[in-house]
C-alpha cells in the first residue's frame, strides 16, 4: 500500500528551544538544502548495516550480501529515472561531483551551452570547455527560443546542452522536454541538473530526452552522502576518470592504465555503500508514494505558501518569469524590506523555530540579476573580496517544501512574516561581523556555541 502524504520522516516530531524560552515544534522549510531521511530510508540502512562489508573485492559472505545490495541499489535508481539499457549509473557523493565527473569525462574543449540561472555547480564544472551562456529570459517559450537560435548559430556546433530541471532560487521548472528536442535537432545532448527537479516531479529520462542527469541524495530523502549521475555508458568511456585510483581500473602496469568500464571507473576507491543503499531505498520508497502524487501534495501547499507571501506586507518573491502559468516547484525566495537576509532567518529561527536558507543559493549571477544588484555594487564587492575584506553580501530568504509538508508548517512561516513585517522582532538581534549572521542578544541558541557580538 502507498504511504499517505505527508510522508514520515525521521525527526519530523522534533522541538527546538526558542528565544522566549519555550520549545516549539521545529518547522523544516529548508527542504531544497537538503531533506531529512524517510523513515523507510532509514529502516532499509538499519536492515543493511548488520550485513555491511567490502564491496566488489571481498569473498565474503557479508562481501557478497553487501556488492549484490549496492549492485541492486544501483538498478533502483536507474528505474526510478527511467534510464536506458546502455545507461551506467555513476554513484558519487552529489549533483556537484556528478557535473565535474561529467565535465572531466568530455573531451578537451567541448562546445558547452548552459544559462545563467544555474547553480554553481551546473556552471563552474563547464568553463574547462568551450562555454557559451544563453542571456537571461522572462518565459519559457523566451527561452526556447534563444535556446534554438543560439544551437543553430553556434560554430563550432554545440555538443552538450547543460541546464538545471528546476531553479534552486525559484523553482521555476524548466521546459526541459522541448529543449531537449531542440538539443538533439542541432545535434547536441542534454545534461539536465536535477537536483532540485528529482525529488519533486517525475523523471523519465528516455521519454523527456535526457541524455545525462546529475542528482543528490541529500536532497532526495536519502542524506548518507550519495548521488548519482546517470547517462551513455560509452559517452563515460571516452577518458579517463576525475578521480583515479583503485576500483577504476581493469588492468594497471608501471606504465599503462587500463581503465574499467563505466560505472566502476569513475568509483575509484572504497565506495559508500551505505550512501548508496540509502539512496536506493528512497528511490523505492518515493516510487511506492508515487511521484505524481508528491507532486499534487506539493503542488497544494506551494499555491497556499506562494498566496500567503503575498499577503506580507512589503515582501517580494523572487522570479525570472513572471506568467501566471509557470510551473514551479514547492519554494519561494524572497526579500523583505528592512530586513537583511541573515536578520530575517534568524527571526524566523529563533522567534518562530522555523529553518529556511539565506544568502545567495549559490547561484550569483541568478540572484545578483533577481535582487538587482547594480553592475557598481558588484565592482565594489569585487575589490572588497580581492583585497580579502569580507563586505555583506546580497542574498534573499528561501523557504522550500518537501514530503514531510503540511499546512501547519506554511501557515507559521505566514504568520511570522507579516507578524515581523508589521510589528518588528521581539527581541534584539545583534550581527557576528564575521559570519554575518545574526543572533538574539544575549541568547545561547545551542548551548555551547558562541554568540559573538
Ligand atoms: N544544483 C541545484 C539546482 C541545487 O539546488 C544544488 C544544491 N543546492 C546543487 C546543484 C548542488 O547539489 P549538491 O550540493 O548536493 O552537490
Amino acid at each position: 500500500m502507498a504511504a499517505t502524504l505527508p510522508a514520515p520522516l525521521v525527526g519530523s516530531d522534533t522541538e527546538v528551544p526558542c528565544a522566549d524560552g519555550r520549545l516549539r515544534r521545529y518547522v523544516n522549510l529548508d527542504y531544497a538544502a537538503s531533506a531529512p531521511p524517510l523513515v523507510a530510508v532509514w529502516e532499509a540502512v538499519e536492515a543493511f548495516l548488520p550485513w555491511y562489508s567490502s564491496v566488489h573485492r571481498g569473498s565474503g559472505y557479508k562481501s557478497q550480501i553487501s556488492t549484490a545490495a549496492y549492485e541492486a541499489a544501483r538498478a533502483d535508481v536507474g528505474r526510478f529515472v527511467a534510464a536506458r539499457r546502455d545507461d551506467a549509473v555513476v554513484f558519487v557523493r552529489n549533483t556537484t561531483e556528478a557535473l565535474n565527473v561529467l565535465a572531466a569525462s568530455l573531451p578537451p574543449g567541448t562546445a558547452v551551452l548552459t544559462s545563467p540561472v544555474e547553480h554553481h555547480a551546473n556552471m563552474l564544472p563547464w568553463r574547462r570547455h568551450a562555454v557559451r551562456v544563453l542571456p537571461f529570459t522572462d518565459s519559457a517559450d523566451a527561452l526556447c527560443a534563444e535556446a534554438e537560435r543560439m544551437l543553430r548559430a553556434a560554430r563550432p556546433r554545440i555538443e552538450l546542452l547543460a541546464i538545471t530541471g528546476a531553479s534552486n532560487v525559484t523553482g521555476e521548472v524548466w521546459p526541459v522536454a522541448r529543449l531537449a528536442t531542440l538539443a538533439h535537432r542541432h545535434g547536441a545532448r542534454v545534461c539536465v541538473d536535477a537536483a532540485q527537479l528529482a525529488p519533486h516531479r517525475p523523471i523519465d529520462m528516455e521519454r523527456l530526452g535526457i541524455d545525462f542527469l546529475a542528482l543528490s541524495g541529500h536532497k532526495l530523502y536519502a542524506p548518507f552522502g550519495a548521488g548519482a549521475l546517470i547517462g551513455p555508458r560509452a559517452a563515460l568511456e571516452s577518458r579517463g576518470p576525475l578521480l583515479e585510483g583503485g576500483g577504476a581500473v581493469k588492468l594497471v602496469t608501471l606504465d599503462e592504465v587500463i581503465w574499467a568500464e563505466a560505472p566502476e571507473r569513475h568509483e575509484a576507491g572504497s565506495p559508500n555503500v551505505v550512501g548508496a543503499i540509502a539512496l536506493g531505498a528512497a528511490c523505492r520508497a518515493l516510487t511506492e508514494i508515487g511521484m505524481d502524487a508528491v507532486a499534487a501534495h506539493e503542488q497544494r501547499l506551494a499555491v497556499r505558501l506562494w498566496r500567503g507571501l503575498a499577503t506580507v506586507p512589503g515582501l517580494r518573491v523572487l522570479r525570472l518569469w513572471p506568467g501566471g502559468d509557470v510551473d514551479r516547484v514547492g519554494l519561494a525566495a524572497f526579500e523583505l524590506p528592512g530586513y537583511r537576509h541573515p536578520l530575517l532567518s534568524a527571526i524566523l529561527s529563533a522567534e518562530h523555530a522555523i529553518g529556511v536558507r539565506h544568502g545567495c543559493f549559490c547561484a550569483h549571477p541568478l540572484i545578483t540579476r533577481l535582487l538587482g544588484v547594480p553592475a557598481s555594487e558588484l565592482a565594489r564587492l569585487r575589490v572588497e573580496l580581492h583585497a580579502g575584506r569580507q563586505p555583506p553580501l546580497p542574498g534573499a530568504v528561501r523557504a522550500s517544501l518537501g514530503l514531510g509538508s503540511t499546512e501547519a508548517d506554511v501557515d507559521r512561516l505566514v504568520h511570522a512574516l507579516v507578524s515581523i513585517a508589521r510589528r518588528g522582532p521581539r527581541r534584539r538581534f545583534v550581527r557576528d561581523g564575521q559570519r554575518d549572521e545574526y543572533v538574539v542578544d544575549g541568547w545561547d541558541t545551542v548551548p555551547g556555541m558562541e554568540t559573538a557580538a
